[in-house]
């Protein structure tokens, strides 16, 4: 068989602990058999990264702009405990935060879906995406503890002088919070959830909590639908997909009546909590699959989850470990058919979907790894170690090609 050839590298970016030696096993065992993989790789390790004043990762971003896809291992976020471990120089960010914040993008998160491993809700029977904007509000805000009666008030001084209204007047202790968000981050965060809408041809759902937040939530409202109206409603109209605005506790209720099948974006703070009650209820967060898309077209795709420290540890003592890299095979499969999709190769894509189908395939089938054994409502369960698992990916991989 000659191996698929590709034109232009993904970007690589290797990572730590349990999903560093599974990445290794899935390109090993599930795509260089059969692409002529070409990637340029950055390894964000921990350890490359205090090596290189974490540098690394600013190239990796930086690589992305440049080729516009890229695919990433889960990384070690590091605290102070990691500081010992790996005798690092700085506690460096989160690489997700540094690459997020150079590519300006959206997180959208979409669990993998197989008949076997039904979700809690019994009526979700397609896949829920959630799109969470990933700036401002409580994650750039400021707090103040009121610790003595006295007046909060809430001051803008612009160009044209100052404006003040009363917050509060505290008779006694409480708290404060000031949060801000920018129209031009609002407005790619909308762009992007409506190109996201029609890539994947589902409707797309919004919303927030606007009669209460008139101002703030209402601004978010706004701005969708105004770019709705200008630049979407023509294209969503010929694809025979909807735009959808309603208050988030209807949402809520919709979306768990629903059948699934959807995109919904969430402010920061909703799309945090949403997406973690969206995975677990769907069955587990080791099948969740995370892509981030910036406004002006480039892509990272990754697993949602980290980098599974506890079986990583079990691995080092020479313990047997279960470990599904399900949401990884995702990010490889889901990167390798946007490169197909931008470099018009169209092998490239049919591979990367027969990859996916071989990987559900082997679930359906009742082989699986522990954390999915407790779902998945199969009879005859086989429960495999982590290469065992993609072992027999590969045999049903080789029978579907
Ligand atoms: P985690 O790696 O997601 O693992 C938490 C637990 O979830 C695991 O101990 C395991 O449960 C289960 N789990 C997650 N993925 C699994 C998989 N593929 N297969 C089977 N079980 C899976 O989260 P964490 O332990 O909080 O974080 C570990 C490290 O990852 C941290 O250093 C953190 O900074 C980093 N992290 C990175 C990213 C990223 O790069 N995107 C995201 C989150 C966290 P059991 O132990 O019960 O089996
Ligand atoms: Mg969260």
């Amino acid at each position: 068989m000659t191996k698929i050839q590709m034109n232009v590298p993904l970007v690589e970016m290797d990572g730590d602990e349990m999903t560093r030696i599974i990445w290794k096993w899935i390109k090993e065992l599930l795509i260089e058999p059969y692409v002529e993989l070409k990637t340029e790789y950055y390894d964000l390790g921990l350890q490359k990264r205090d090596e290189s004043n974490d540098q690394i990762t600013i190239d990796s971003a930086l690589a992305t702009i440049k080729y516009g896809v890229a695919v990433k291992c889960a990384t070690i976020t590091p605290n102070a405990q990691r500081i010992e471990e790996y005798n690092l120089k700085e506690m460096w960010k989160s690489p997700n935060g540094t690459i997020r914040s150079i590519l300006d993008g959206t997180v959208f998160r979409a669990p993998i879906i197989v008949d076997s491993v039904k979700p809690f809700i019994r009526t979700w029977k397609k896949p829920i995406t959630i799109a969470r904007h990933a700036y401002g509000d409580i994650y750039k805000d400021v707090e103040y503890r009121v610790e003595q009666p006295g007046q909060a008030e809430l001051v803008f001084t612009g160009e044209n002088g100052e404006t003040r209204q009363t917050i509060f007047s505290f008779k006694g202790k409480g708290v404060i919070l000031g949060m801000h968000n920018i129209d031009k981050s609002i407005a790619s965060f909308a762009r992007t959830c409506f190109n996201y809408a029609l890539d994947i041809k589902q409707d797309l759902w919004f919303s927030t909590k606007d009669t209460i937040s008139k101002i703030y939530d209402h601004t978010f409202k706004d701005i969708f639908q105004a770019i709705y109206d200008q630049e979407y409603k023509l294209k969503f109209e010929k694809a025979k997909l909807e735009y959808f605005y309603t208050l988030i506790d209807d949402a809520v209720a919709r979306v768990i009546r629903s059948e699934g099948g959807f995109i919904w974006a969430c402010k920061n703070y909703d799309g945090d909590v949403m997406s973690d009650m969206v995975a677990t209820a769907f069955g587990s967060l080791a099948m969740m699959t995370s892509v981030l898309v910036s406004p002006d077209g480039y892509y990272e795709f990754e697993a949602a989850h980290g980098t599974v420290t506890r079986h990583y540890y079990k691995h080092l003592r020479g313990e047997e470990t279960s470990t599904n890299s399900m949401a990884t095979i995702f990010a490889w499969t889901g990167a390798l058919k946007k490169r197909g999709e931008l470099d018009k190769i169209e092998e490239l894509i049919v591979f990367a979907d027969k990859l996916e189908a071989a990987s559900i395939k082997t679930i359906a089938e009742g082989v699986m790894t522990k954390d999915l054994a407790e779902l998945s409502e199969v009879t005859n369960k086989k429960v495999v170690n982590t290469r065992n698992f993609l072992v027999e990916i590969k045999q049903r991989l080789d029978e579907i090609l």
